[in-house]
């Protein structure tokens, strides 16, 4: 288990939530191991929609789910909600199993002491707020003083202990959001789910429920994993980001891991933008450097893996913000001559369309600053990467 980045905030509420001593602040709040669940097709094919999965999540831990639509992201967190019944795999909650294919074990939701946030917040207009955050203990039918007891522990530490009489319509989006929150930490403080709860807000204000939702996290400091399509989103709220591909974890780690050291295309591609070129491997040159013959002539590269070896097909990529402008090719290992096609002013930082010579591949390369060197529209130049920000990567 990983507990590097943890974060250990608020930990004396993440601590045992299910009260029955099992829990400590070691015991991972999720553990997922060899998880699989597939779906018959109506034409009669299966999907499987996740794929061997394995995942820990630390008491306190933010890790986001990230991926392209269909990729298996709310199929996952369903199956740890117990709102869907995987195939073979075991799920473990704060040190109690959950979920065992094996033991054949699979706890109800509402045995599950977590809670969730889903696509819209689906808050009763016609409830008060107290009423609202209160549904979840008094559908499980809970003691009237315990329910109020609760209701007000959790307004209190939303920041919202004034609101309770008020109804959901008369709010803003960010108390909406806070009492959506409240009412998934109501009969949990230790867990909790979130299923692209943004995503039908717009742009601006999604920004700003984001930063909102990320600083209450820190502070209360339950566990979330979180899914979304958006790498914004990710890097801006995860310790850690688990980037899925057909229903399997193709890397899990920081976002400043996933963004720089990428494991494969995939990755390299879904997160941040970057420059490709593909080839073949033709020597591995000390431990972790490779030569690769691409249709952009010879470079050497960092390996970005244990399977890229001598002949393997391999694409090279480079960060737009680590290529460089040279004005003779001497200058660095890796330079392609080249003609600047476009270039476009962005605010915080300048882009450059480079379009190589001797091949149809076009170069971004990104600066922070206006540069009054920087080569113009149409003119010849040379564009560099050193081998430790070029990544051969495989498929
Ligand atoms: P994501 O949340 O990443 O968009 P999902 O977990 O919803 O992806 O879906 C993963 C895959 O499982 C997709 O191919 C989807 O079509 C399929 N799938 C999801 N739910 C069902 C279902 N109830 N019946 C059949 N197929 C499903
Ligand atoms: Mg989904």
């Amino acid at each position: 288990m990983n507990l590097a980045n943890t974060r250990s905030r608020g930990a004396n509420l993440a601590d045992d939530p299910r009260g029955d001593g099992n829990a400590d602040s070691l015991t991972p709040a999720v553990s997922v191991r060899d998880l699989r669940k597939s779906y018959k097709r109506r034409d009669g094919e299966e999907v499987l929609a996740v794929d061997s999965v394995t995942l820990d999540v630390a008491p306190g831990e933010f890790v986001v789910l990230l991926g392209p639509s269909g990729c298996g992201k709310s199929t996952l967190l369903r199956c740890i909600a117990g709102l869907e019944q995987p195939h073979s795999g075991t799920i473990n909650l704060h040190g109690h199993t959950s979920y065992s294919s094996q033991r054949r074990l699979d706890d109800p939701p509402e045995k599950r002491n977590l809670g969730m946030m889903f696509q819209s917040y689906a808050l009763w207009p016609h409830m008060t707020v107290f009423d609202n955050v209160a549904y979840p203990l008094r559908a499980r039918k809970a003691a009237k003083n315990d329910v109020s007891a609760r209701v007000e522990r959790v307004l209190e530490m939303i920041g919202i202990p004034e609101l309770g009489r008020q109804y959901p319509g008369q709010m803003s989006g960010g108390q909406q959001q806070r009492v959506a929150l409240a009412r998934a930490l109501v009969s949990n403080e230790g867990l909790i789910l979130f299923d692209e709860p943004l995503s039908n807000v717009d742009a601006k204000v999604r920004e700003q429920l984001r930063l909102e939702l990320v600083l209450m996290q820190r502070d209360i400091g339950f566990a979330a994993i979180y899914v979304t399509h958006d790498q914004i989103e990710a890097m801006e709220l995860a310790d850690r980001i688990a980037v899925m591909q057909n229903g399997k974890v193709a890397q899990c780690g920081t976002p400043r891991e996933i963004y720089e050291t990428p494991s494969n295309q995939y990755v390299g591609r879904f997160v941040g933008s970057t420059n490709e070129l593909n080839g073949r491997v033709t020597e591995l040159t000390g431990d972790d450097l490779v030569r690769v013959d691409t249709q952009a002539g010879s470079v050497l590269a960092t390996r970005g893996s244990q399977d890229v070896t001598t002949g393997a097909e391999v694409s090279v990529m480079a960060r737009p913000e680590k290529c460089r402008f040279e004005t003779s090719p001497s200058a660095s290992v890796n330079a392609w001559e080249g003609t600047i096609a476009q270039t476009m002013f962005l605010g915080t930082h300048v882009e450059h369309l480079v379009k190589l010579a001797d091949s149809d591949v076009t170069f971004l390369v990104r600066q922070s600053e206006d540069n009054i060197d920087a080569p113009r529209v149409g003119d010849r130049t040379f564009v560099s990467a050193a081998p430790e920000h070029l990544r051969a990567l495989s498929s």
